[in-house]
């Protein structure tokens, strides 16, 4: 079931019931004792909700445009400097817990700042509207650099984001809509307004999951992912979903 607030990420495995698809993903082992399924499952919490294809529509946001430099520093790259740098306080990547806040697209300005849980943060309360046409900024905590997760995608999309990315041990991870200019609504899922009828657009919205799930599928069945490299996994899921939605996928080292 998509998420209907806007929580960020994976919950953390419930304590009384450990699901080994969830173990998997919180400690990376115990991939070899999955059964296919399960796999499917772990894949899945990489991806994009299969079932997920009644997506609101919203007004379109303004186009974003960068200006005001200061200093050969755009304000959002210096906003995201301050903001990795207010994460690692002044010391190494923190192995846990999640910051994140909402970020204006132009003056690099964030609100809403949280501390979140292990690998979560959690941003109920804040209206969709507010979060609509924003930058949902947060940190991935960790050594490995850990690519978005499907909550974070369908945050974005739900909230019709400008663009999504967390700040990871060495650089930027961002995911950010599409840019074809005769799309006036949500640019996260065009499949609306191609569509004539709702269950068309159900149909080409599951058409592009399962091209992203073929993709991922290609990846797995290598034997590197015997022993999972997640970093690498999670960064092939989220390129072969932004190929197969039309989204944009940008990978920044940290400057
Ligand atoms: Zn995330």
């Amino acid at each position: 079931m998509p998420r209907l607030d806007p929580v960020v990420d994976l919950d953390q495995p419930n304590d009384d019931q450990v699901d080994p698809v969830e173990y998997w993903f919180a400690t990376g082992e115990g991939w070899d004792d999955l059964s296919q399924e399960d796999r499917r499952r772990a894949l899945d919490l990489l991806g994009v909700d299969l079932t997920e294809s009644r997506l609101e529509e919203h007004p379109g946001h303004a186009s974003q445009k960068v200006h005001g430099r200061r200093g050969g520093v755009s304000p959002v790259t210096q906003a995201v400097r301050d903001f990795r740098a207010s994460v690692a306080g002044g010391g190494a990547w923190p192995s846990v817990g999640e910051t994140g806040g909402l970020m204006d697209p132009v003056s690099g300005q964030i609100t809403h700042l949280r501390r979140g849980e292990q690998f979560s943060v959690d941003f109920t309360g804040v209206p969709w509207d507010e979060m609509k046409g924003k930058v949902l900024i947060h940190s991935h905590p960790g050594a490995d650099a850990m690519g978005l997760s499907d909550g974070d995608a369908q945050v974005a999309v739900r909230a019709n984001l400008a663009e999504i990315r967390a700040e990871t041990a060495t650089g930027s991870v961002r995911m950010l809509p599409g840019t074809d200019p005769g799309v006036t609504g949500n640019r996260w899922s065009p499949h609306r307004q191609q569509a004539e009828t709702a269950a068309e657009a159900g149909r080409i919205w599951n058409e592009s999951v399962d091209r992203a799930f073929a993709e991922l599928d290609k990846v797995v069945g290598t034997p590197e992912y015997r022993s999972p490299d997640l970093a690498k996994l999670t960064a092939d899921a989220n390129r072969a979903v932004a190929a197969a939605m039309g989204w944009q996928y940008i990978e920044e080292p940290a400057t």
